[in-house]
């Protein structure tokens, strides 16, 4: 398959693609690791004038501790943060979570910016910048701003950019002390898009759960935080009673569509039954962090 015919601007800078697609307006798309924008020109789902390869912007590619938090820039390969010693020691839940995203040849060239700007509603990226509480931040020609995960995912495929902003850097909190971490997925085949996937962290003390989150991806249009479970775990300790008032909060927070791959009830049955186990996972980790 063949794309439709564009114009094409090699980008080396910030500053050089933040001007290319302000001139291009609206008519503009940036590439990055091609691995989502690619299949969508050549079905000819978007037919932009003009790609912006951000590619060459050499220092848009990295992954760094700063202070509380640790930065990653929109070019990061999904490779490298699956490879990363950083992230595997802040956020081990988004190296294993790496693991399930395609085939090893998408993760060598797709991006954590792409991934996350292109928002598809079965993607695990979304999922835990929503669980880590990330910050995004965006620039254009008329400045920059940041905007929390939370808010930036509004429709499958939909985000909070226009046609003009270049989302350059991931900004990840770390991780409170006794943090333990859990993640479940279930596709058709390795390497597909999950069909349901849950992430969970569980922060500790006393036996006691003083912070819970849990993601869920596959189940909307757009990644969830299931909040009415994180409320009632938090001020506890995970057994099996709570658990299971957990997993059932978490069904009934969510309203999954039934679609060629799954029905609406299969998916909020899965839901369920992964939220459980990456809590258990969570609760065992946090618990063995003890020592
Ligand atoms: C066979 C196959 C299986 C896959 N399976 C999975 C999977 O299981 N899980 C999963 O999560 N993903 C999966 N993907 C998608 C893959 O992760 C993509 O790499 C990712 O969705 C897009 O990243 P990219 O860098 O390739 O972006 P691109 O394809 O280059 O761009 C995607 C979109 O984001 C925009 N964009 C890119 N970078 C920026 C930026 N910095 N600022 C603003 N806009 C930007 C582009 O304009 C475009 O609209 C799969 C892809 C394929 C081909």
């Amino acid at each position: 398959m063949k794309p439709p015919a564009f114009d094409y601007i090699a980008a080396t800078s910030v500053d050089m693609a933040i001007a290319a697609l302000a001139a291009a307006g609206s008519e503009a798309k940036i590439i990055a690791g091609g691995q989502s924008l690619m299949p969508m020109l050549n079905f000819r789902l978007i037919r932009p004038s003009v790609l912006v390869d951000i590619n060459g912007i050499a220092d848009l590619a990295y992954i760094e501790e700063a202070g509380s938090g640790i930065r990653v820039g929109a070019l990061a390969r999904h490779y490298q943060l699956e490879t990363s010693a950083v992230i595997a020691r802040h956020f081990p839940v988004l190296s294993c979570a790496m693991t399930h995203v395609a085939h090893l040849a998408i993760r060598n060239r797709g991006t954590i910016g792409g991934s996350l700007s292109h928002a598809d509603p079965a993607a695990e990226l979304p999922m835990l910048a929503l669980l880590l509480d990330a910050s995004l931040h965006i620039a254009s020609a008329s400045g920059t701003r940041t905007i929390a995960a939370r808010d930036f995912f509004l429709d499958a495929l939909t985000v909070d950019l226009a046609s003009t902003d270049i989302l350059t850097e991931i900004v990840l909190p770390k991780l409170p002390p006794r943090t333990g971490w859990g993640f479940a997925e279930v596709a058709r085949r390795h390497g597909d898009f999950a069909l349901v996937a849950v992430a969970a962290t569980l922060t500790v003390s006393d036996d006691t759960i003083r912070q819970a989150r849990i993601a869920l991806t596959g189940v909307g249009p757009t990644p969830l935080r299931a909040a009415a479970a994180e409320a009632l775990l938090c001020g506890h300790a995970l057994e099996a009673s709570l658990t299971g008032r957990a997993i059932d909060a978490v069904r009934a927070g969510i309203a999954p569509e039934t679609d060629l791959h799954a029905s609406s009830d299969y998916r909020r049955h899965l839901a369920g039954v992964l939220a459980g186990r990456a809590l258990a996972a969570a609760w065992r980790r946090a618990q063995a962090s003890k020592a």
